[in-house]
């Protein structure tokens, strides 16, 4: 824990750059212009030529997220970095949710997709770990910023196995998805609490939500959509990985009455991008998580932040951190590789080339 002032440094100023730009800007800092505009082993090379004196050094650490030649073996996220901006003024949205988990023996799940223009981003990343089949396929709910890239998804790969939550939702981007699914036949069903697959011969992944019933009641309207969101944690040896899409504190606190501690996981994907809306005390209190990632554009709230690092924590976020791969021999420690650089400057303790070990 010895980053920990680090990353509190961190937070305050992602909050500094965060205040200040439009909300939905994206364009401060040295964004990973290599995520989409060029391809993989483009970043180390790209430089333009360097003035007398200047350092050459990598645009970002790219190359080091998407490297998957350490990855047998072991449990690995991949929390993608999306930037496109889909839409115009106040309902312009960027970021959208997708995560893609590899198995010790090779075996890929992709969980979610992004918004509608994050599905070339998410191919991209996918493309650049060298992946040709998403062998499952998880949609946590039907909100457009985490179904929106499927389709361009659906084109790219082959798919061995989609799970949706089973609410019908009224939206062309949800009606886009069910249609692509028709039309490649791929084999689509609906997960639930109690339900349990696996990725691969050693990752066991147990669902906790949406409990039977709460899909009727978000299509009746007595539940958000965000609370029918497919809850799951993969476990790999003594290592724990939690997703639970844009769940808010009500759904939050379903799971924490009906399984107390026993949703604890090491590492957890903030609920909602990290909103205040959800990530209330007493999930992060169930969780207890050693790493917590945030996928936004921003640090959404500082509140949030602050309580998964009083946790006991390491926090992460898109925005600051761009693309972020954790990874786990399946011992309880996690080797973490961030893509952007940092300030050295401004924080002196930023973790060599992006890279950082929790255990
Ligand atoms: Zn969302």
């Amino acid at each position: 824990m010895k980053h920990k002032l680090f990353w509190t440094s961190l937070l305050a100023l992602a909050m500094l750059t965060a205040c200040a730009g439009e909300p939905g800007d994206i364009s401060g800092g040295q964004s990973g212009t290599s995520v989409s505009a060029s391809g993989p082993g483009d970043s180390a090379s790209g430089s333009s030529a360097l003035k007398e004196g200047e350092i050459s050094q990598p645009e970002d650490y790219f190359d080091l997220v998407f490297d998957t030649s350490q990855d047998q073996g072991k449990l690995t996220a991949r929390y993608l970095y999306l930037q496109t901006i889909y839409g115009t003024g106040k309902e312009a949205v960027t970021t959208g949710d997708s995560a893609v988990y590899t198995s010790p023996d090779g075996m890929v799940m992709l969980v979610d997709c992004g918004n509608v223009p994050g599905g070339q981003e998410v191919t991209n990343q996918l493309l650049a770990m060298g992946v040709d089949k998403i062998d499952v396929l998880v949609l946590s709910h039907p909100h457009a910023d985490h179904v929106g890239g499927f389709v361009t998804v659906a084109d790219n790969f082959e798919i061995g196995q989609v799970y949706v939550n089973g609410h019908e939702y009224d939206s062309g981007t949800y009606r886009a998805m069910m249609e692509k699914i028709e039309e490649l036949s791929l084999p689509c069903e609906v997960l639930e609490a109690g339900d349990a697959f696996s990725l691969g011969e050693e990752v066991q992944v147990q669902v906790f939500g949406p409990t039977p019933g709460d899909t009727e009641e978000v299509a009746g309207g007595y539940l958000d959509a965000n609370d029918g969101s497919i809850a799951m944690r993969l476990t790999y040896g003594q290592s724990s990985f939690w997703t639970s899409g844009d769940l808010y504190i009500t759904g939050e606190q379903a799971l924490t009455e009906r399984y107390g501690q026993d949703i604890a996981s090491d590492v957890v994907k903030m609920n909602h991008h990290g909103k205040d809306t959800s990530n209330g005390k007493d999930f992060v209190q169930a969780m207890s998580p050693k790493i917590a990632v945030g996928m936004f554009d921003s640090v959404a709230s500082r509140t949030v932040a602050m309580r998964y690092i009083a946790g006991g924590a390491e926090v992460f976020y898109n925005s600051t951190d761009g693309a972020i791969r954790v990874s786990t021999a399946g011992d309880g420690v996690y080797d973490v590789q961030i893509q952007k650089i940092r300030d050295v400057a401004v924080l002196p303790d930023a973790p060599s080339e992006g890279h950082i070990v929790i255990s």
